[in-house]
């Protein structure tokens, strides 16, 4: 029998290949993006609650109702703009499942789609599963990652389909501004081209800034898919539950793909998130809570050959190694992992073409004891 890959170049992602080596040497984990710490006890004690008055038959196809309709409050709450809980919200099974959902309803065969890389992993073999092609417009540290829309306007196509945006960045740190959404509209408007937005990270930003969602700007919002994912936002990324906001003709194609993927998502948690979010706080808390612990991992590494701009936003931080040693970033993530025992994310990966500057990702969402003892064995290189 022969089985013709439909994605004969793709390995394992770099995140479960560095995970595995931390766990297999015992090192230090601050690579792939996931806390160390535990969820509140309320909203643990709130599964729990649910799990047992027997909440544990499939959920509706869209999310139950108290979930969605505690999002679009939060959301018009939040950022002025009112989607329908009903034909609006989306619950889905992590962001993952959004994004994937997402791209699958829009893309067609030669469609193309541009992304603005670095990028996360998910969405370029995404693309290329649905026939489309991934068209790159590259930032670099040199320019602090700072979007050229000359450039993404130069990319543009008859054949543009989906434009991909992501803020806070992963990896970067980076996040939109107001003056980035309006060149973005100034290009898509008057066009059929969608947008992404995947925003994870909504709530982990740092220093006062705001997060300009896609959606606080009308010619994005009404052709947007926005991401969300609840893993991020209150530490339990093995949950795997997210939401997508679109507009209703939008909605309805994201729902037919994700009727045919997962059906519905874990219903006890989705009756706890909707408690839980109740209270405001829960996720006003959570900017200052990352703020504390980026302003710590940098504390624990000021006195090394590192160089970094402080993270703007999400979980991840950024450094330059140039002072330190040329060799390429790959290389380098897997020897600290098994010389020093901290793991990290080369940047690499997140390109296309796996440009080298000699950049590598950690994740700070670790408790202080842990980024303590990172940044003493970081300070000695
Ligand atoms: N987008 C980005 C930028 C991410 O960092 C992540 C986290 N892995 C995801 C999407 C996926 O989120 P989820 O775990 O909710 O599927
Ligand atoms: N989003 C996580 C990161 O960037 C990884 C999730 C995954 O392992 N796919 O580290």
């Amino acid at each position: 029998m022969i089985l013709q890959s439909k994605q004969p170049n793709i390995g394992t992602t770099i995140f479960t290949i560095m995970s595995k080596l931390a766990t297999d040497c015992g090192a230090l984990n601050l690579s792939q993006g996931f806390p160390n710490f535990d969820c509140s006890p309320k909203l643990a004690e709130l599964v729990t609650h649910y799990l047992k008055k027997g909440m544990n038959q499939y959920a509706p196809m869209a999310g139950i109702q108290p979930l969605r309709e505690v999002i679009a409050q939060k959301i018009s709450d939040l950022y002025g703009v009112n989607y329908h809980p009903d034909i609006e919200v989306t619950i889905l099974s992590g962001a993952s499942e959004a994004i994937y959902c997402a791209i699958t309803a829009v893309v067609h065969q030669d469609d193309e789609v541009i992304l603005l890389e670095p990028c996360y992993d998910s969405y370029a073999p995404a693309i290329k599963l649905s026939g489309g092609i991934p068209v790159y417009v590259t930032l670099t540290p040199e320019d602090d990652y700072r979007i050229d829309w000359a450039m993404v306007k130069s990319k543009i196509t008859e054949r543009t389909k989906l434009i991909i945006l992501n803020t806070p960045h992963n990896p970067t740190g980076t996040v939109l501004s107001q003056e980035d959404l309006m060149k973005l509209a100034d290009i898509v408007r008057d066009t059929n081209i969608f947008l992404i937005g995947d925003e994870v990270y909504e709530h982990i930003i740092f220093d006062g800034r705001e997060h300009w969602s896609l959606l606080r700007n009308s010619v994005l919002q009404e052709r947007s898919f926005i991401c969300g994912s609840f893993g991020k936002t209150f530490h339990v990324t093995g949950w795997k539950i997210g939401y997508c906001l679109a507009p209703k003709a939008l909605t309805e194609e994201l729902r037919k793909v994700h009727q045919w993927i997962t059906f519905s998502t874990v219903t006890p948690i989705q009756y706890a998130l909707a408690d839980f979010l109740r209270e405001p706080n829960n996720y006003l808390s959570i900017p200052m809570f990352y703020q504390q612990k980026r302003d710590k991992f940098l504390d624990c590494i000021k006195d090394s050959r590192f160089t970094y701009t402080p993270a703007h936003g999400s979980f991840f931080q950024c450094v330059n190694y140039k002072n330190i040693t040329d060799e390429n970033d790959y290389d380098l993530a897997i020897r600290l992992t098994r010389e020093i025992g901290v793991a990290s994310i080369p940047v690499s990966a997140f390109y296309n073409f796996k440009n080298d500057y000699k950049t590598l990702r950690f994740c700070f969402a670790k408790d202080d004891e842990t980024l303590e003892k990172a940044g003493e064995r970081l300070c000695k290189l």
